[in-house]
């Protein structure tokens, strides 16, 4: 059953998805060598909770932490750890909130100091991959249309989009109807209607599309060991043009 939105619920849902953007903010100059993912996890689980929210991802299922934190071959779902970040990594930041009721969900993949141009370049085109699939998030267009459009920009640079973990409507749960792949036929799948709140999410890799869970029951790595970007958006599905709830403004002044 698929949950379409009142304005109301995605005034709340937009505030839980500035929130998450916030967040990004609050920890992204201090991506930098020698950091531990770890403690940026801290200083977001503070931030969140000082603004009148909870971590979304911290005991969802058995999560430990508040952000997913998967540097370079890992895709996404990595734990926060001890290990400090190097120069020409690159880390994605996966942050959920829930606040009055309502979940917001976004991600978006950092630069640790200085990173190869071949591997900004899949940054590059992975983000925008997430704004093509937004593009086609429009009332009228269907589902396929956004996966379609993600990966036909991410497969024209050679990139593996990963088949596995897809994106997700979401509200009064994080993970709602319907699951939004990352691939996709034109024309097929459900017909998006106005009101429908999705996170879309497009996680690519630089080789192959397969992927590897590990042992810990959560992180995903690429199977061949390469890197792997991870951009996401909350956004509703309008009459003529989505809304992006979620923001990188704040993200992309540092
Ligand atoms: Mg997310
Ligand atoms: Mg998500």
């Amino acid at each position: 059953m698929i949950y379409y939105k009142s304005e109301e619920e995605i005034d709340l849902i937009r505030k839980s998805s500035l929130l998450v953007g916030k967040t990004h903010a609050a920890i992204a100059s201090l991506i930098k060598p020698g950091v531990t993912t770890l403690e940026l996890d801290k200083i977001a689980e503070e931030f969140i909770l000082d603004n009148g929210a909870i971590p979304a991802f911290k005991g969802y299922g058995d999560f430990p932490n508040t952000l997913c934190m998967s540097p370079n071959e890992q895709v996404v779902h990595g734990i926060p750890n001890n290990k400090p970040l190097n120069d020409g990594d690159i880390l994605s930041v996966d942050c959920g909130v829930l606040k009055n009721g309502f979940y917001g969900d976004s991600a978006y993949t950092y630069e640790v100091g200085e990173v190869d141009s071949e591997v900004r370049n899949l940054l590059k085109v992975t983000k925008e991959s997430l704004y093509k699939g937004i593009e086609q998030a429009v009332a009228g267009k269907r589902l396929g249309d956004i996966g379609f459009a993600i990966q036909e920009h991410a497969e024209s640079f050679g990139y593996g989009v990963v088949r596995e973990m897809v994106g997700h409507g979401l509200g009064r749960k994080l993970h709602e109807k319907p699951e939004v792949p990352n691939y996709g036929r034109r024309g097929k799948g459900i017909k998006l209607k106005e009101g429908l709140v999705i996170a879309i999410e497009p996680m690519i890799n630089m080789g192959t599309k397969s992927i590897h869970q590990h042992a810990d029951g959560w992180t995903i790595t690429t199977a061949d060991g390469d890197f792997s970007a991870h951009f996401e958006h909350t956004i509703v599905v309008r009459k003529n043009k989505a809304e992006i709830l979620s923001s990188f403004e704040d993200i992309e002044k540092y």
